[in-house]
């Protein structure tokens, strides 16, 4: 098998004029690619990385951030992608955590955390070359003929992607050359990403959908990828429109918000996309239905996956979409095997809920640092992904709950996502999260920690008998607290376990 190094190299030279990277103004061919990433690699061991290092990347979407992931790379080191939402804290926690010997970071990101560069503990460089504003040394480049080569195999490891910490603090997946590419490779079958596509990176690439789906999905047969710093949606249709491109992954949100706020919608050229992909959440029947006719597409997949299988996961592929809106799909992607498997360690029959586990050619090795929670993670060879799906007659999953979430009050189980289902389309209710608080005779009752609209609040009553006639008595929440926010991650997961520590 070979190694993301190995595929680089041979780009560099089968594609080297072809576009490999294009944000802006900047393009950058897939030889430019080669020899920066050789400078850079020279650089970095000039900072001393070398086989097994931890090298934390954390910016937002810029050639230069991929040129540091290939570079350390080259280097046998291992890249740590960094969220750039993440709060100063969260940050140093991933920093210590994964064991980081060098820190390559926006520089913008100092200010908006409010951190000094010169505090910070770790030997740090910025990513972009704004040096007076922050008066740290850029990521430089070194002489190419300095570099040693570095003997790296597919099994070695590549990358510590760290989870979105929606049920407890991030871990660090430990993913080897081979599991991050066959998290390209295989997906990438789903779709078609073929050497003539140009992909749109809108979403950010710390994510282990952008990078290894995207991003490695590209290096293996050498398509383009066209960066955009962030998501905003007039820019991202300008840029599908101006660029031509061809596949778009990104959350239901970045589809529905273009169609919801930009007036001149209707007039963007999107035709030249032939594959629409949205992931981290389901599409309901109308929205699929609204969505294929404002962008005059049916080309629309979801895309089911966890940072643990690379994302590998399950698809809704185009013909499914309204027939079976909202389900994460019957079969897993190619290179991956599913089941449902209910408390009884038995297949879930039809309408039966069961957990979802996972056996995947791009499974982690394991979680950084944390054997007991990695062999935990693993059944008889299967990932237990810890989301709870029921299977219909026709072997559709829907995503009912994650396992952590759901109540059990009186004996009987009670799905978070359901009640919440109902509870956000109750009048004067913006947002909200059930959770399950412990009671002595029920073992736990149901609550609904709730954030109201302020120009028409409602009361306890009103949501109660709201619920009614939409929900079993047992589901109905016993006791609604009304709160200022609810604690989501920084890609807006609801922290259940946070919303129990503050309101329980
Ligand atoms: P942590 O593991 O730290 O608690 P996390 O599970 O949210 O955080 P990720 O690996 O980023 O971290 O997210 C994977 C999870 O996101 C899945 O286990 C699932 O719960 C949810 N998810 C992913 N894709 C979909 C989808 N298409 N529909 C519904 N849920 C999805
Ligand atoms: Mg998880």
């Amino acid at each position: 098998m070979w190694t993301i190094n190995d595929v680089l190299d041979s780009n560099t030279r089968k594609f080297s004029d072809k576009e490999a990277f294009v944000q802006d103004d900047r393009r950058l061919s897939w030889g430019q690619l080669g020899e920066n990433v050789r400078q850079r690699a020279a650089w970095l061991q000039q900072q001393g990385v070398g086989k097994g290092d931890k090298i934390a990347i954390h910016g937002r979407n810029s050639t230069t951030w991929i040129e540091a992931f290939f570079a350390v790379l080259k280097c046998g080191g291992v890249a740590v992608p960094v969220n750039h939402k993440l709060a100063a804290a969260e940050v140093e926690y991933i920093l210590a955590d994964s064991d980081s010997s060098l820190w390559l970071v926006d520089s913008s990101l100092f200010e908006e955390l409010g951190l000094d560069p010169k505090d910070t503990g770790i030997r740090t460089f910025a990513l972009d070359t704004d040096k007076e504003v922050t008066g740290l040394d850029p990521m430089g480049f070194g002489t190419e003929t300095d570099f040693r080569s570095v003997d790296v195999s597919a099994d070695d490891l590549a990358e510590l992607l760290y989870t979105s910490g929606t049920t407890g603090r991030p871990k660090g997946c430990m993913h080897s050359h081979e599991t991050a590419l066959l998290a390209g490779i295989g997906p990438g079958m789903v779709w078609g990403t073929g050497m003539n596509d140009r992909i749109l990176m809108a979403m950010p690439i710390w994510h282990s959908a952008p990078l290894n789906n995207q991003l490695l999905g590209a290096l293996y047969v050498g398509a383009t990828v066209v960066l955009m710093r962030e998501y905003e949606p007039v820019k991202f249709l300008e840029t599908v429109q101006n660029e031509r491109c061809t596949i778009f992954f990104g959350a239901p949100i970045a589809y529905v918000m273009p169609v919801q706020v930009v007036e001149d919608f209707e007039a963007f050229d999107l035709s030249s996309v032939h594959a629409w992909l949205y992931g981290g959440g389901p599409i309901d029947a109308d929205t699929a239905k609204l969505l294929s006719a404002k962008y005059k597409s049916e080309r629309f997949y979801q895309i089911y996956g966890m940072t643990e299988t690379g994302p590998t996961g399950t698809a809704l592929y185009p013909h499914e979409q309204q027939t079976k809106a909202g389900s994460i799909g019957k079969i897993a992607v190619n290179g991956c095997d599913m089941r449902l498997v209910n408390e009884n360690r038995e297949d879930a029959r039809p309408g039966e809920v069961g957990e979802i586990w996972l056996r995947a050619q791009s499974m982690m090795l394991g979680y950084y640092k944390l054997p007991e929670a990695s062999q935990k993670a693993f059944e008889d060879g299967w990932y237990r992904t810890g989301d709870l799906a029921r299977i219909d007659g026709d072997g559709y999953l829907f995503i009912v709950d994650r396992a952590k979430d759901m109540i059990v009050t009186g004996g009987e189980n009670v799905y978070s996502k359901e009640v919440e289902d109902v509870l956000i389309n109750c009048p004067g209710v913006n947002e909200v999260a059930v959770i399950g608080l412990p009671h002595k005779d029920w073992g736990e009752t149901v609550v609904a920690v709730i954030v109201t609209d302020r120009s028409s609040p409602i009361d306890e009553e009103a949501i109660t008998s709201y619920c009614k006639d939409k929900l079993a008595r047992y589901k109905i929440p016993r006791s609604i607290q009304v709160v200022d926010s609810i604690p989501r991650t920084p890609t807006g997961k609801v922290m259940k376990f946070k919303v129990r520590e503050t309101f329980g």
